[in-house]
């Protein structure tokens, strides 16, 4: 399968159309953006580590009852995904405070919260992503109530296998961000799921091993990204 036109060139990935109707083409770039795209840089092989575990990921999700967008990776940069009708909304997932909801209200950074929180930002650069709440949601019409219902239900469920899965390789996973889209009436996971999109914090040391130390220069990113994609895709069992 071949990528033939460009329909959207995102920060970070870009999606082809392809020769069948139903199948698109997710490039995923070099290029590392932070702070609405405040900081940017292009890191060589950054596409393939993000790319390769959002795969290992939706495989997994896959496996235990969760619909995906994934189909095959065609090589280490481009994955064929099934064409959903993308719904604007990110929907976030907290078990441990930190990041914005730290800087916006009175949690304390490495608080757990238990239950994790869902926090839903509205997809739109332009309006710097502003949080929302069921209620804009269903008035702007976005989602059915039945629909939100499932997103919830869906995040929660990536929650608990992501929570176990990455636990077992000594990782916490603090909090992450999924996008959903529709497939006729099924919903279905989207995007990505990456490093770029999750905290992750080594549960021994508590150092970061995600995007965050891009953001805030702690160390080379691209040694923690292939660091810990490894930690992930391929793990080294205990005797
Ligand atoms: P925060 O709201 O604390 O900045 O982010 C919460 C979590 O969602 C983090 O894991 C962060 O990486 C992810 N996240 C939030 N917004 C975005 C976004 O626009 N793009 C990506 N890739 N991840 C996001």
């Amino acid at each position: 399968m071949k990528c033939r036109d460009i329909l959207i060139k995102g920060k970070a990935k870009s999606v082809y159309t392809t020769d069948t109707k139903t199948k698109l083409i997710i490039e995923f770039r070099d290029d590392i953006t932070a702070f609405d795209g405040g900081k940017k840089d292009v890191l060589k092989k950054k596409g393939r580590y993000n790319a390769e575990v959002s795969a290992f990921f939706f495989e997994y999700l896959e496996k235990n009852g969760v619909k995906t967008h994934f189909l095959t990776m065609i090589d280490p940069h481009h994955m064929v995904v099934r064409k959903l009708e993308m719904i604007p909304l990110e929907v976030i997932v907290r078990n441990i405070a930190a990041g914005s909801i730290v800087r916006n209200y009175p949690f304390e950074e490495g608080e757990l919260l238990d239950p994790p929180l869902i926090v839903i930002d509205y997809k739109d650069d332009a309006r710097h992503d502003p949080m929302l709440n069921d209620e804009i949601i269903l008035a702007l019409k976005i989602v059915t109530p039945a629909e939100l219902k499932k997103i919830k239900k869906v995040a929660r469920d990536v929650n608990r296998l992501l929570s176990a899965l990455l636990s077992a390789q000594g990782i916490t996973l603090v909090d992450f961000k999924i996008e959903f889209g529709r497939k006729g009436k099924t919903i279905c996971l989207g995007d990505e799921i990456s490093m770029d999109s999750m905290r992750l914090w080594d549960k021994k040391t508590g150092e970061s091993l995600d995007k965050d130390v891009y953001r805030f220069d702690k160390g080379d990113v691209m040694a923690i990204y292939d660091k810990v994609a490894k930690r992930i895709t391929k793990p080294v069992k205990k005797k």
